[in-house]
């Protein structure tokens, strides 16, 4: 299937291109390189042995959008391309509410003119909040976002679930990710975030490589075996693949009005601190570190529950948080050998 893959140079989607071109399917990318480059495209050709379609378009580019539709025929979507900066998001709302808001409506407006019926979007453990109890199920009631970033994530599963009821011949899934860490295994692409990271494992390689100031764990004093926040960390190349299961369920459903939300986590919850000793030795590197104040907005403790991808995608998690950390590492590795 030729599948559009938004958003498709950045982290996830770069690895879902990846999966999705090992499982006979025709990736095609569309980016406007907001938070991704270039190099991105070497790298996945260095993976695959060739190379991937690229447009440098804007998806809230109605115009551009639609004609990119007429020139390419595709069999689905997958919509990665998004803001993701909660701190920013909460400075400048409008900028996330229009990018992330305006950039679905486009594509599914543009996808109903062409008669394309298949669309999987990325949404985010996030809508849970705190949850009451745990590990969350899909059904664990979502509570009020904390940020502008993360309502965008409530706001477009809201839209694509009211669309598909609608009757429009839409097929669509909404996968809820957990906390996506990891590269590539070749070291080819992996997570690059531009400016200071924001997310715990890119700022905590940077740190390691000595490109960072000392790694503060934000909060020694929630209510965790060893005070610090738990999540539900999995493997990148774990998480593309589930888009994978997705793109293809969508495509062999006969209910042409289907709508769904997969949780995708591994079902294990890891402390910070226990993934700081993990990285340390699984790489055999030292790392400085502190401990500083909780930070505002984050939850304590969420992990999932992926029963319902397990048996219904027929989609697991297969690597450990060992692996994760040993590919991010390498990806860390390979990232500063380039620049020498
Ligand atoms: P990323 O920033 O690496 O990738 C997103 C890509 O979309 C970037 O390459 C960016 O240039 C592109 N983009 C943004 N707006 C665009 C637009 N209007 N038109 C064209 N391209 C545009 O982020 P990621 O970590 O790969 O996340 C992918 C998706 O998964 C996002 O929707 C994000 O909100 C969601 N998500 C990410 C995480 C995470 O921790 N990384 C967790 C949950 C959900």
């Amino acid at each position: 299937m030729k599948i559009l893959v938004t958003g498709g140079s950045g982290f996830i989607g770069s690895h879902t291109v990846v999966e999705l071109q090992a499982a006979g399917h025709q990736p095609v990318i569309v980016d406007n390189l907001y938070n991704s480059n270039r190099e991105v495209l070497a790298g996945l050709k260095n993976i695959i042995g060739q190379d991937v379609l690229f447009y440098d378009l804007d998806c809230t580019d109605e115009s551009a959008m639609r004609e990119l539709f007429k020139k390419e025929k595709f069999g689905g979507v997958i919509h990665f391309a998004a803001y993701k900066a909660v701190g920013e998001s909460v400075e400048q709302p409008l900028k996330y509410y229009q990018n992330n808001i305006d950039s679905l409506l486009i594509l599914l407006k543009v996808m109903r003119e062409f008669g394309v019926g298949n669309f999987v979007f990325s949404s985010s453990c996030t809508v849970y909040g705190q949850p009451d109890t745990l590990p969350v199920t899909e059904d664990t009631p979502r509570q009020p976002a904390t940020s502008p970033y993360g309502n965008t994530k409530v706001m477009c599963e809201d839209v694509i679930r009211d669309y598909v009821y609608s009757k429009p011949n839409l097929k669509a899934i909404s996968l809820r990710y957990f906390n996506p860490i990891g590269a590539h295994p070749s070291a080819e692409i992996g997570e690059l975030p531009s400016g200071v990271p924001s997310n715990l494992v890119p700022y905590l390689t940077q740190a390691a490589a000595g490109l960072r100031d000392k790694l503060v764990v934000f909060g020694d004093d929630y209510d965790t075996p060893d005070g610090t926040c738990i999540r539900d960390f999995i493997h990148v190349v774990d998480l593309a693949k589930a888009h994978v299961k997705a793109i293809e369920l969508l495509d062999m459903q006969t209910d042409a009005n289907y709508y769904d939300v997969f949780n995708v986590g591994t079902g294990n919850g890891n402390t910070v601190l226990e993934l700081i000793n993990t990285f340390e030795e699984a790489n055999d590197v030292k790392l400085n570190y502190t401990t500083g104040p909780r930070r505002p907005g984050d939850v304590e403790k969420i992990w999932a529950q992926s029963d319902k991808a397990n048996n219904v995608l027929g989609w697991k998690a297969e690597k450990s948080l060992t692996d994760s950390l040993r590919d991010a590492w390498r990806w860390q590795l390979a990232l500063r050998q380039r620049s020498e």
